[in-house]
């Protein structure tokens, strides 16, 4: 008894750094068990004792002045070589490892060079001599959990595109997350060190307003890199291999996402003229009012083609006064309103073409396409765009337009107006033009000059 307690005491090395640590109060942040070996990571610099102890074998590490950061790092194992190994902190501020089996006398604890990691593994052993443990440690594997150091970041942006590189001076183990509100991708370099002095002042790009680089929480060896992204639905990809030891991040703007967003947050508002008693102009069997909602009615199909929110302010032969129209108008908070007319003149029935009609600011340039857009569609005279004190445009808040199609009162007019065809043709137009002012891009079979339809007559999935 005596003589075991007294060999005990001989094997307990305890190192001069022990004492001037005390005061650091060190922490184990995590312990993992890969290729047969434990590895532990603590906050600080690690000060540990061995010894050794017979019957049953067991190696037993102390870490000095240093606790477990939770409960949960508590460990309890068999290994493939049959020891029982256990991680605790049976006092506080020591954490003790226990090897218990008969490989344990094989087994040897080492520092990597930061000495923040301690791994404990089977030692290489010399064959000749009959199972005796030879001192070298293996500076391969060691190297292998030593954490590399950042070298730097560059980032580049071309257009759309963006690329950052970052450069390490070894491999790089990492783990991204994506980000929301706001945007932002964040990459944790596992084995790479926080760089030690500021980075140079970063340039933003078209899709990267910033780039924060520090330590990550999760481990004290690891670094955090934060890419603050400019736009919405950028897709990105990240690139380790044949890289040596780069990462390369590409951003790119997912286009179809980005029509998907931009159009489903556009509000159009289409106010049919006139309803129920208000017949407006009224010729050859037609009324104004029954041509103003067939037309509104094509028109609104045709921009929900392009996944645009459109409202019409009737959809019925019902009666709604100007207040009213400006009223619905306003709660929805359109980017575009317009407002669909048929002309008429008394007076004289040859009087024709179209008229188109604007009176504030930004509403010019949307009167504009509109008009110019029609002529383009349709065999129609040029009547004029004006700008006009209208109720219903002046009191939009937003973008408003008044479109006078053709006259009602002039028989080419009235036929271009009732035909279902150039009826058509005038949704389209006007469609065509409210995307260009909107910066709508049109789909990708008009790009290439395809029509909406497949060969077989089918309509394309969008
Ligand atoms: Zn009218």
């Amino acid at each position: 008894m005596v003589t075991r307690l007294v060999s005990l005491f001989l094997v307990f090395i305890v190192s001069v750094n022990q004492i001037f640590a005390q005061n650091i109060l060190n922490e184990t942040t995590s312990v993992s068990w890969e290729n047969n070996s434990l590895i532990l990571n603590t906050t600080n610099k690690i000060t540990y004792a061995e010894a050794r102890l017979k019957d049953p074998e067991r190696l037993i590490i102390d870490i000095l002045n240093c606790s477990l950061q939770n409960k949960s790092l508590e460990t309890k194992f068999r290994s493939e070589l049959d020891e029982n190994i256990s991680v605790s902190e049976p006092t506080q501020g020591q954490v003790r490892i226990i090897f218990q089996g008969i490989s344990s006398i094989n087994r040897k604890a080492y520092l990597t060079n930061n000495e923040r990691t301690l791994i404990i593994k089977v030692a290489r052993i010399d064959t000749e001599e009959n199972g005796k443990i030879t001192e070298s440690s293996d500076q391969t594997d060691l190297e292998k959990y030593t954490p590399g150091k950042f070298k730097d970041i560059i980032v580049e942006g071309i257009q759309d595109e963006t690329e950052i590189t970052i450069s390490s001076t070894k491999s790089i183990k990492y783990n991204t997350y994506a980000l929301k509100n706001p945007d932002r991708i964040a990459i944790d370099l596992l084995n790479v060190l926080p760089p030690e002095s500021s980075l140079p002042k970063f340039n933003p790009t078209f899709l990267v307003s910033g780039i924060r680089i520090g330590r990550a929480a999760s481990s004290i060896d690891a670094t955090r890199i934060v890419i603050d992204l400019a736009k919405e639905n950028i897709d990105s990809n990240i690139d380790s291999t044949l890289l040596g030891n780069k990462l390369k991040i590409k951003l790119k703007i997912n286009k179809e996402k980005e029509e998907e967003r931009k159009k489903s947050s556009i509000k159009v508002v289409i106010d049919p003229g006139h309803g129920g008693y208000d017949t407006g102009a009224s010729y050859g069997g037609f009324d104004e009012k029954d041509v103003n909602l067939v037309i509104s009615e094509k028109l609104k199909k045709s921009l929900e083609e392009y996944g645009i929110a459109v409202f019409l302010t009737r959809d019925d032969d019902g009666f709604l006064s100007l207040a009213e129209r400006v009223e619905i108008t306003n709660s929805i908070k359109p980017h575009v309103f317009i407002s669909i007319h048929g002309n008429a003149l008394k007076t004289t029935r040859t009087i024709r073409g179209v008229e188109t009609y604007w009176w504030t600011g930004k509403s010019e340039k949307l009167a504009y396409l509109i008009h110019k857009s029609i002529l383009s569609h349709i065999k129609i005279p040029d009547h004029f765009i004006r700008k006009a004190r209208f109720f219903v445009i002046r009191h939009a808040s937003c973008p408003a337009i008044l479109a006078e199609l053709g006259f009602l009162s002039n028989h080419d007019d009235r036929k271009l107006l009732t035909n279902s065809t150039t009826q058509d043709k005038y949704a389209k137009a006007l469609t065509e033009a409210i995307l260009k002012f909107l910066d709508v891009e049109p789909r990708k079979e008009e790009r290439n000059g395809e029509s909406a339809m497949g060969r077989d007559g089918e309509k394309k999935k969008q």
